[in-house]
């Protein structure tokens, strides 16, 4: 098996063992990424220092130093995390020259733990999009068919693992991101429980509902990542105090004794043949493995995109306010055509750094949020929030995981939505409700369209009982073995 056919737990154990060098893995990963990346447009900027990162790893394990358990292997970062000293966009304009002086939580830990970051992948513009096609960078494409997207916003790491561009990605997840790329680009890819996994450093979009999360090749890859980088970080104050589980050791696939929910909401009219055909599927392969499935409802599922998108973009509109081209970031020519008065400098830095669904969404919830309106909307969304999260809460009473389509259809093609905001919307029907109500949600492949395009399945869980949906996750992966399956680009 060449290299980059490898997964994160075989390139571990690999340099670990001595039976390759960091140099040598990197180096794959980066022909493989200098190959595709004009097809896939999947990263935004590399890392010109992950080879001379390699070597060192590779002196330091010859020198018999202790090393961490991800020693030399690359991941690639979601390029709404903070590097030190590496380009951070968010996918916008408005970043376009923004060099942190800080790494996020997450970038610290993984590092701290010995991997190598090869890079920053595409993305919906400040991870607002399911499609990654709002990104300042251009359009990211399916590495199973390059005339779909490949899912966002996370999309270029998503595109960037299947392609074996990387054998590990970290994407955020605000209201599916993590989840909708990896059903459409076939890989697995978990959202841990709202406060697992620190948000500092992380580009803030909706901070109540973001979550990074492990996009990889199986269900034990990404376990092992999430043991990385949760746990309590005092410069993150909604990161949990909840001791952080060994997941990776624990996984089984005997789901003896589990029961399994299916919300009869989420099984509705829209739900194409094919991803009802391989829930259906996985849903058989949960009895084998010894579940109970049972059947469960969340009455307000429906009211899920729209309280999403006014909690979201209320937020977005807040925590964007920031970007005013004083301190870092674009700013307009000025010496060209100076700014008559204070206003017009922010409003010619923002109104030329920010793309249209940005600014879409910071008027919506600009709107959202005024006096007179506040009540109206803001505070009625907060409160069915509530409502939508005791849904989740009376379902867990009756069963420990639910189990559903992560999309109602594969991968779309490009353009096909970006021409109406609402249809794109109504794509996260599935995704959205688990991050309003801070639970834990993945997704692993579960199979193919017709037309060859990944089909995932999504596993939710109550709070912190993550290890009861990776299992289920496991189960389904040991079963129908797709691990292993590369699109036709990586060959
Ligand atoms: N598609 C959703 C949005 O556009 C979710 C994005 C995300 O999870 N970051 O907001």
């Amino acid at each position: 098996m060449s290299i980059i056919e490898k997964n994160l737990t075989e390139l571990c154990d690999a340099v670990q063992k001595r039976e390759l060098k960091s140099e040598a893995i990197t180096k794959a990963f980066l022909d493989q990424s200098t190959r595709l990346n004009p097809k896939l447009n999947a990263y935004i900027t590399m890392n010109e220092k992950a080879l001379e990162q390699a070597r060192d790893v590779d002196k330091k394990i010859a020198s018999g130093a202790k090393v961490g358990r991800l020693a030399g292997v690359p991941i690639a970062i979601k390029d709404m995390l903070c590097t030190k000293g590496i380009k951070t966009t968010a996918g916008s304009k408005i970043l376009h020259n923004f060099i942190p002086q800080y790494s996020a939580a997450v970038v610290e830990k993984l590092e701290g733990a010995g991997a190598i970051t090869i890079g920053k992948t595409n993305q919906d513009e400040f991870a607002m999009g399911s499609s990654t096609e709002t990104s300042h960078y251009g359009i990211c494409r399916n590495p199973w068919s390059t005339d779909y997207v490949p899912g966002g916003s996370s999309g270029g790491s998503a595109a960037a693992v299947s392609a074996r561009m990387a054998p590990m990605a970290i994407g955020t997840d605000t209201g599916g991101s993590v989840r909708q790329p990896a059903n459409f680009c076939g890989i697995v890819g978990v959202k841990p429980t709202y406060g697992r996994v620190s948000r500092y450093g992380i580009v803030a979009y909706a901070s109540s509902l973001d979550q990074a999360g492990p996009m990889g090749h199986t269900v034990q890859d990404c376990a092992t990542i999430m043991e990385v980088i949760s746990g309590k970080d005092v410069r993150d104050t909604t990161s949990a105090q909840e001791a952080v589980p060994e997941w990776s050791k624990n996984l089984t696939d005997n789901l003896k004794g589990l029961k399994i929910g299916l919300p009869k909401e989420y099984f509705a009219e829209g739900v194409s043949d094919d991803v009802r055909k391989v829930v259906k599927n996985a849903i058989d392969i949960a009895k084998a493995a010894g579940a109970e499935i049972v059947d469960v409802s969340l009455p307000l599922t429906h009211l899920g995109v729209a309280v999403y998108y006014l909690v979201a973009t209320c937020e977005a509109s807040s925590n964007l306010a920031r970007y005013d081209g004083v301190r870092f970031g674009y700013r307009s020519d000025f010496e060209k055509s100076p700014a008559v008065d204070v206003d017009d400098f922010y409003s010619r830095n923002r109104g030329e750094g920010f793309g249209s669904e940005v600014k879409r969404r910071i008027m919506l919830g600009t709107y959202a949020l005024s006096s007179g309106y506040y009540d109206a909307y803001y505070k009625k969304a907060c409160q069915v929030r509530r409502l939508l999260r005791q849904n989740f809460l009376d379902a867990f009473k009756k069963c420990d995981v639910l189990l559903s389509p992560a999309s109602t259809t594969p991968a779309f093609k490009i353009g096909e939505r970006i021409e109406s905001p609402i249809e794109m919307y109504l794509n996260d029907i599935y995704t959205t409700s688990t991050n309003l109500a801070g639970l834990p949600g993945m997704s692993v492949p579960g199979g193919f369209s017709k037309d060859k395009l990944p089909i995932g399945v999504q596993i939710m869980a109550a709070h912190f009982q993550e290890q009861k949906m990776l299992n289920v996750g496991y189960a389904i992966e040991k079963s129908l073995n797709l691990t292993r399956e590369v699109p036709n680009v990586v060959r």
